[in-house]
């Protein structure tokens, strides 16, 4: 399924979906508590509660299948007297490739274990997703792709995420095609501005623009008319998503 060494945390073995929370936990707020005990069972009602998820181990529970991806690692020199000092400043992603998706960073002296710190900030900043047919051309009602046009920024990098008819894929640069893929769209356009390869700032960019696709106000009349969900979606009414990130089928950006 996931090629080696991509897309799940090294030595973390692949979780079923029911399956009871790590039995070492023992949570300290009260939404952890809720989902220790199963008392929530979805994050969808974990989001309903309007509490923070302030404990990576709720994300484990709710989404077992979340997946990651290592966006950027930066290493930081620094001389002092003593000698160099080296940092890493790690960037990731993690998405349940169903709506729900998370941007984190982390700093260390040590690769591995940035990343895992990395992963479990990602895991407390998750944002469900709005989906739907936002594309006229298309107009299947089917949430394949985003359910209107999106702006974010970061740094110099603007970009602005639109609703492509079904089968276009993610026609995007590397970093956002990554980041959409974890969230569950399979066709969007992407108009990107500003220092793309500064790739810390493109994908804070993409996310800013996921954030605003779920903050957004809609109209009850838009939302039957592009078919938007939000979050994970009923089996029924999935599209066929891709099993993999394909990163040799580039697809030229538009710009
Ligand atoms: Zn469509």
């Amino acid at each position: 399924m996931t090629p080696p060494g991509r897309g799940r945390r090294r030595n973390a073995p692949r979780r079923k979906r029911e399956q009871p929370a790590p039995p070492e936990w023992e949570p300290k707020t009260k939404l952890g508590k809720l989902v220790r005990s199963g008392s929530i069972k979805t994050m969808a009602d974990a989001l309903k509660t309007g509490l923070p998820v302030r404990e990576p181990e709720i994300i484990d529970v709710l989404l077992p299948e979340l997946e990651d991806e290592v966006i950027d690692v930066n290493m930081v020199q620094r001389m002092t007297d003593s000698g160099r000092r080296i940092k890493f400043v790690i960037t990731v992603a993690v998405g349940n490739k169903d709506g729900f998706v998370g941007f984190g960073q982390a700093k260390g002296k040590e690769v591995g274990s940035s990343i895992r710190k990395a992963i479990d900030n990602a895991k407390l900043n998750m944002i469900g997703i709005r989906r739907g047919c936002g594309s006229w051309e298309c107009g299947c009602k089917k949430p394949h792709t985003v359910p209107f046009a999106v702006k974010g920024k970061s740094g110099s990098v603007e970009i602005t995420l639109k609703p492509a008819p079904h089968g276009i894929g993610l026609a995007t640069g590397n970093v956002a095609k990554k980041i959409l893929t974890l969230a569950g769209v399979n066709d969007c356009w992407a108009f990107t501005r500003g220092k793309t390869k500064t790739t810390v700032n493109y994908a804070k960019a993409v996310f800013d623009a996921l954030g605003k696709n779920a903050e957004m106000r809609v109209l009850p009349s838009e939302v039957s008319k592009v078919g938007i969900m939000s979050g994970s979606i009923p089996s029924e009414d999935k599209p066929k998503m891709p099993e993999t990130i394909d990163d040799k089928k580039e697809v030229k950006e538009a710009s």
